[in-house]
């Protein structure tokens, strides 16, 4: 089906930047997706035109109220020329569920898989090749009605835009100092931290600034009640290795459900591997590191794919994980999971597209 996606071709193509240099978000290729949503018509006028600015009114509600969601996933180009992108429903998924949580109305996913295909097919010259590089695809909504006022937007605009991206790390992948954030919280059970909105990603900024100032590359955020449950690293889910044993928080309500957090569960579950995913304490953590168990520490989501963490600072002390080196596990799932993405390890799960 083609959903009656229109489609206006660009006549001015953009000079492609240099693969081996690519800064990850800077560059966007030459066309975008666009959508258009009225109370009266529902969404309507689905289109692919060329990647231009958008006018909005001044008093549009997302500018007021930040009534917006968005989301990100990968494609990315096979030897032989085949674009695959890595789990896009599961996006369009989430997608919803961050829309009904912001009271957005819902896309229907199958559009925005085709929107989505049809999109990489008119621009898929400009997936990377190099090792290491892919096509970062970020599709969004915003509440476009202009009018002030807290009440969910008569009106929405979702798009698709696309931006070659390179490798995350410049060597394989180097494990990052993290900084265990005691004062600030990310999200709190009952808000929207489960959801993909931008209000979660500007209450972030402040620690993160801080943590930098004290030569972390990341904050580990606690939970917001005990203050002392793990919830996630940065914008990634977060995995230990404990006694041989890998544990990862449960979906609490405050944490979002990462597709890389979900893929590296099924992965490890169809090795046989053991995984909880239950509520676990930075206390626990500490003891582990104290009592010798705690192997592996690693973020997880679609941008870096694996993170490995060398050092934890938590209450002044400094605590190194696996001699800040990379752990023997976080690099076999880094290396199956971005073979599977480029296709060259067999994608046991079907999960490419
Ligand atoms: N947590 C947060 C807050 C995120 O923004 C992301 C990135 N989307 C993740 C976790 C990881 O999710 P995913 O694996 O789907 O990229």
């Amino acid at each position: 089906m083609s959903f009656g996606i229109s489609i206006e071709a660009s006549t001015n193509k953009k000079q492609k930047p240099d693969p081996k240099n690519l800064v990850f978000g800077h560059h966007f290729t030459d066309h975008m997706f666009i959508m258009d949503y009225d109370a009266g018509q529902g969404w309507h006028n689905p289109r692919i035109v060329p990647y231009q600015p958008i006018a909005l009114d001044p008093a549009a509600k997302v500018f007021h109220y930040g009534q917006t969601i968005f989301e990100g996933l990968k494609a990315f180009k096979k030897a032989d020329g085949t674009v695959i992108t890595f789990r896009p429903d599961k996006n369009f998924e989430r997608l919803n569920r961050s829309n009904e949580r912001l009271s957005v109305p819902a896309i229907d996913e199958k559009l925005g898989l085709e929107a989505l295909r049809q999109l990489l097919l008119i621009d898929q010259d400009w997936i990377p090749e190099e090792e290491g590089t892919s096509l970062y695809i970020r599709p969004f909504v915003i509440a476009t009605e202009a009018a002030l006022g807290v009440n969910p937007s008569q009106k929405y605009l979702f798009m698709i835009i696309m931006s070659p991206v390179g490798s995350y790390y410049k060597e394989g992948i180097n494990p990052v100092k993290i900084f265990v954030e005691s004062h600030y919280v990310r999200a709190v059970r009952g808000g929207v931290g489960d959801a993909k909105t931008a209000g979660n990603y500007a209450a972030s900024l402040k620690a993160q600034e801080e943590a930098h100032e004290r030569g972390y590359s990341q904050v580990l955020w606690l939970d917001g009640v005990h203050r002392k449950y793990i919830e996630e690293v940065g914008s990634m889910n977060i995995f230990f290795r404990i006694g041989g044993k890998v544990v990862t928080p449960a979906l609490s309500g405050s944490i979002l459900d990462g597709i890389t957090r979900r893929s590296i569960i099924e992965l490890l579950r169809h090795w046989g591997e053991p995984v909880e995913e239950r509520q676990i304490s930075i206390d626990e953590v500490i003891e582990a590191h104290r009592n010798g168990t705690l192997q592996e520490c690693f973020g997880t989501g679609t941008a870096a794919v694996i993170s490995p963490v060398g050092e934890l600072s938590f209450n002044g002390e400094k605590y190194t994980i696996q001699d800040g080196s990379t752990g023997e596990l976080s690099k076999k799932l880094y290396d199956t999971l971005t073979g599977i993405q480029r296709g060259i390890v067999e994608d046991s799960l079907g999960w490419m597209i």
